[in-house]
């Protein structure tokens, strides 16, 4: 039996209605359209005026556009309600099985000093029964990680300098290879890699972590940012990272970046340090107005124009590198790309809504505490206790989960329902921190519209869908690749 496709020509018809759609201005000549199912469309503003106002779309190129991305839909189609809320549910799939990333904070002693320091470290010489992690609060921690709906847990320990307290990341392995029956678990270790033995190295490669580490850029730049003894932290690092490589451990490591003052005129020389290296990617990550960063920011800080400046050379010169037939990756840009080209959710905590935040990440303090996120943790430690949603010894998981602070972030962390948010074009892509906007605007519902979290996400979409759709073919090809990955 043959089957016969209808003729495009068939889905024509010069009467239609609206779909729920957001439009908001892209650059001087064009609009973006966007809906919450995560379709996207940019328009003239001519052709948006001809749209709005229902009249025929002689332009059939589009028209067809327009349907298939169920902005217009016709009077004879199906009810498309099962299909979009089919595509709304994978777009929001993250929220399926509640915090899959579960911090312990196994310390807040460190052994380096660097000046943007957010968590607040203290000396490594410090007494550590008051700033490790008891075993006690350890292990209930894990057991209550262990107890989350999610049959995938990413478990990453950090501090201070984790590795300060390799004896409780054993401990918590131990633990969850006791008491795990089924879960997928993910271990991630963050450190600075200035001092760690072979021995914990091994523990680390055998047990399948995933090392997160910090590389600022060259040299002189990465130890102008973060101190370790005489020889500095960059030597100690790089040492660390050649006998990492001579295990053949290397695709374990990930490097993450933080911009300072120095670094904005150094773009070049910050990822080609990455790629002598043999990292694949950089995340590009701005100042972040928590601990020592937000006390300093006078010296080492910049406005927000100064870093879209300096993200838009950078990605400039990565795309550059890989025409070149270098392939490396920006990771911000790749992960807003993937959320423009596919139906997927990407995980990444920043920018989702439901905000990230208690929804999918739980941090555990070394003091038992519990906060909904790294970032709220910092503010604790500077004396604002606003998010700590209670203590894994005491508090009862009603009291933890159901108690003010999500509900708080329940309200202030969906971008749907925010003000200026729920019309902006943008949002599919965006996200909510309550978190941040609470500690740059002093309340977590920010300012929408005007606050620097949103300045600083809608430029860089915005940056994306314009290099996107306006850039030479081979500039598109790289970003599509990047979402792709
Ligand atoms: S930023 Fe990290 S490595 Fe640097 S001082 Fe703070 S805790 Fe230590
Ligand atoms: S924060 Fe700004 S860019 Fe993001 S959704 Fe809200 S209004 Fe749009």
């Amino acid at each position: 039996m043959s089957i016969k496709f209808a003729c495009i020509e068939d889905f024509y018809q010069p009467h239609y209605r609206l779909l729920p759609f957001r439009f908001s201005k892209l650059d001087a000549k064009r609009y973006f359209i966007s809906t919450d199912y995560g379709e996207w469309v940019c328009l003239t503003s001519e052709q948006l005026s001809v749209l709005v106002n229902k009249k025929e779309i002689t332009d059939k190129k589009l028209y067809y556009e327009l349907r298939s991305k169920h902005i217009i839909i016709n009077d004879e189609a199906l009810d498309p309600i099962p299909l979009l809320a089919s595509k709304y549910k994978t777009k929001k799939a993250f929220l399926e099985n509640f915090a899959q990333l579960h911090i312990f904070v196994l310390t807040v002693r460190c052994n380096n000093s660097c000046i943007y320091c957010q968590a607040s470290r203290k000396s490594c010489q410090s007494d550590s029964s008051c700033f490790d992690m008891s075993e006690a609060v350890l292990d209930s921690s894990i057991d209550m990680a262990l107890s989350m709906p999610s049959s995938t847990l990413t478990l990453e320990f950090q501090g201070g300098e984790s590795t300060l307290t390799m004896p409780l990341v054993r401990r918590a392995v131990e633990r969850v290879q006791q008491k795990n029956t089924a879960k997928e678990i993910q271990f991630v270790l963050c450190t600075n890699l200035c001092d760690v033995n072979d021995d914990d190295i091994n523990f680390l490669i055998e047990h399948n972590f995933s090392i997160s580490t910090s590389l600022d850029g060259p040299q002189s730049l990465h130890n102008a940012n973060r101190k370790f003894s005489k020889a500095g932290a960059w030597e100690a690092l790089t040492a660390t990272l050649r006998h990492i490589k001579q295990k053949n451990a290397f695709d374990k490591v990930s490097a993450l970046m933080t911009t300072t003052r120095e670094s904005l005129g150094l773009h070049e020389e910050i990822i080609d340090e990455y790629i002598r290296h043999g990292f694949s990617s950089i995340f590009i990550r701005e100042l972040n107005p928590y601990g020592f960063a937000q006390k300093y920011f006078n010296k080492i800080g910049y406005p927000t124009d100064a870093f879209l400046a300096f993200y838009e050379k950078c990605l400039d010169y990565i795309i550059q590198l890989n025409k070149d037939g270098q392939p490396f990756r920006e990771s911000y840009a790749s992960l807003i790309v993937k959320k423009l080209v596919t139906p997927w959710a990407t995980g990444f905590v920043d920018l989702q809504s439901p905000c990230g935040a208690g929804f999918g990440v739980i941090l555990y303090n070394y003091d038992g505490n519990i906060y909904p996120s790294d970032e709220s943790r910092m503010m604790a430690e500077t004396g604002d206790q606003h998010f700590n949603m209670g203590n894994v010894l005491t508090s009862t998981r009603a009291e933890l989960f159901l108690g003010p602070v999500m509900q708080e972030l329940a309200l202030a962390g969906v971008n749907e329902s925010l003000p200026v948010c729920s019309d902006c074009a943008y949002a599919p892509y965006c996200g909510a921190d309550p978190v941040r906007r609470y500690q740059v605007t002093g309340t977590p519902y920010g300012r929408p519209g005007k606050d620097d979290f949103c300045y600083k996400n809608q430029n860089i979409i915005k940056m994306i869908i314009k290099k996107l759709t306006s850039g030479d073919s081979q500039t598109r090809h790289i970003l599509l690749q990047w979402g792709l990955q």
